[in-house]
């Protein structure tokens, strides 16, 4: 399957296990399992989310905006329990502001999931870890 690296952005082919002790970037050489967020910007958000073969959870925020401060770290955290599962991504809404008008963002944060290139599900508001698991354990 294909992922993208959290460090370099680019695709690597692993192949699909239950779990992974070890998987490295075959460009960078930095751990695939290594979970941090990664910001997408209108650049490459394409080529991110349609290279992906793991769902893509995009978190649509903003620097002003309080409850997506205090998501963050839960947003984190989670990803911390997807290793290549699900890839998680930000985008910042204030900077990528054709990503915000081309997903029709209204209000942030906003969730948005896409598989195989494609939006299968999305939610507004901040959620706590529990339901945020429960919403990304839906798409692995
Ligand atoms: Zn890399």
């Amino acid at each position: 399957m294909r992922v993208i690296c959290p460090h370099c952005k680019s695709v690597n082919n692993v192949p699909q296990k239950e779990s992974y002790k070890k998987a490295n970037c075959g460009k960078c050489k930095g751990s695939l399992l290594d979970t941090k967020p990664i910001e997408l910007t209108n650049a490459d958000f394409d080529e991110v989310v349609v290279n992906s073969d793991i769902a893509v959870i995009v978190d649509f925020w903003a620097p002003w905006c309080g409850p997506c401060k205090m998501m963050a770290p839960t947003f984190q955290k989670s990803a911390e329990s997807f290793p290549l599962k699900a890839l998680f991504t930000k985008v910042n809404t204030e900077n990528e502001q054709a990503l915000g008008a081309r997903f029709g963002i209204r209000s942030i944060p906003t969730l948005v999931v896409f598989k195989d290139g494609k939006e299968v599900h999305r939610v507004s508001g901040a959620l706590d870890e529990a339901s945020l698991n429960k919403m990304v354990a839906q798409f692995i």
